[in-house]
């Protein structure tokens, strides 16, 4: 008997770039593996230079002007990220940005399953 094929579930609310944010939707931030690498990489570079101000005893401003210093020649988060795409024209949010997760690394949909809600949001509110 041949295999049973899925609906293709592209019209499903969850369904963004071929991957299902639903997951995401359910338990924002739980899939640590999710998490954009750009703004894991801040978090953890912040982080680092806190403990750094706490060690040496920096004041807010020496630490304000580190963090400058760090970031002074980034141009955009694509310095970052090979597959950054500004959302739209006037607005750099990363187009695969959901919340904090980065929609490239859920899981791909295969297909209609019992979750599927038709209807597109209209845009990914972070
Ligand atoms: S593609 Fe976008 S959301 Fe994903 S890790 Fe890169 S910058 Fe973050
Ligand atoms: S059909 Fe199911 S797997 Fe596909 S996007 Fe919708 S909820 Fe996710």
């Amino acid at each position: 008997m041949g295999k049973l094929k899925l609906f293709p579930g592209c019209n499903c609310r969850y369904y963004f770039f071929g991957r299902c944010i639903y997951e995401e939707f359910l338990n924002p931030g739980f899939q640590l593996m999710w998490k954009c690498r750009v703004l894991a990489g801040l978090e953890k570079d912040y982080d680092g230079l806190i403990h750094q101000a706490d060690v040496f005893d920096l004041s807010i401003s020496q630490v304000e002007s580190i963090w400058e210093k760090r970031f002074k020649n980034l141009d955009s988060w694509g310095d970052l990220c090979a597959s950054y795409i500004p959302r739209k024209p006037g607005d750099d949010r990363c187009l695969y940005l959901y919340g904090n997760a980065c929609i490239l690394e859920m899981s791909t949909c295969q297909g209609v399953c019992s979750v599927f809600r038709p209807g597109k949001e209209k845009d990914i509110e972070s």
